[in-house]
């Protein structure tokens, strides 16, 4: 089967560096038998866009988000420049850490321009309690990936205890895609993996992505837990392979893992 981590990132505990990060990622990656990886930076990080998109650069298995705030004047072509000079796949957006509003309009022009320019948008939609003083709510999501059709966006953590308003508002909205990642295992003594699995069936077991959010666990031990609960859930295996890895093997298109299979 198929396996693609869609939302990970780098331990800053490996050497500190972000090559020793990138490189001990994927010894854990290939170990699992995981075909590729997203990796998110973040602004938080000890590391730059630059010193990030290096270490990526130096495995075959990794890809890479880069982090902005859109509310520095300068993110649009930010986002340009690490996207067609550093080798970047697509936006990361962290409104809970970052501290911005989702649907601001400085948001809006940003995640249209990542439209524009051919790339998706991951936006955290954990709903922790910081988060929840910030203010979150789905609809501010939804107003956000209203006003940008043009832009792909991964709704991340899948809304965690909000799954399904999550996922009613995205049937309603054919540009937005989850990942599980965090969520499935954090909930995982509470009635929330159910539901993201009903969420699953109601969608088709289309436009949603395994993820790890490595480094909260070692890669392996997220990826059996998370296989095994999906299993005793009951999900088929062609379910299975849908989640785990063929769903965003194509949303990326990815013909040479397609070809792997
Ligand atoms: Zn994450």
């Amino acid at each position: 089967m198929l396996i693609i981590d869609s939302h990970l990132h780098f331990d800053e505990n490996v050497d500190g560096t972000a090559v020793g990060a990138a490189h001990e990622l994927d010894r854990q990656l290939a170990k699992a038998g995981v075909a590729r990886a997203v990796a998110l930076h973040l602004e938080f990080q000890p590391w730059s866009a630059e010193e990030f998109a290096e270490a990526v650069a130096t495995t075959e298995r990794i890809k890479a988000f880069v982090n902005l705030h859109p509310d520095r004047p300068d993110a649009v072509s930010q986002l340009r420049y690490a996207i067609e000079k550093l080798g970047y796949i697509g936006l990361k957006l962290h409104p809970r850490l970052q501290d911005f509003a989702v649907d601001s309009p400085s948001t809006v022009r940003l995640v249209q321009a990542a439209g524009d320019m051919g790339v998706p948008v991951l936006i955290d939609a954990f709903p922790d309690g910081v988060h929840l003083m910030q203010g979150f709510h789905p609809v501010r999501y939804a107003i956000l990936a209203k006003q940008c059709p043009q832009t792909r966006i991964i709704w991340a953590h899948m809304g965690g205890h909000y799954v399904l308003d999550f996922m009613m508002l995205a049937k309603r909205l054919p540009n937005v895609f989850f990942d599980i990642s965090y969520s499935f295992l954090y909930y995982r003594k509470s009635s929330i993996p159910a539901d993201m699995v009903y969420a699953m069936h109601s969608m088709r077991f289309e436009r949603i992505f395994y993820g790890s959010d490595y480094p909260d666990r070692p890669i392996g031990l997220s990826l059996q837990q998370s296989m095994d609960s999906l299993v005793t859930q009951g999900l088929s295996n062609e379910q299975l392979a849908k989640i785990m890895g063929s769903n965003v093997c194509e949303f990326f298109g990815w013909a040479d893992l397609i070809d792997s299979v």
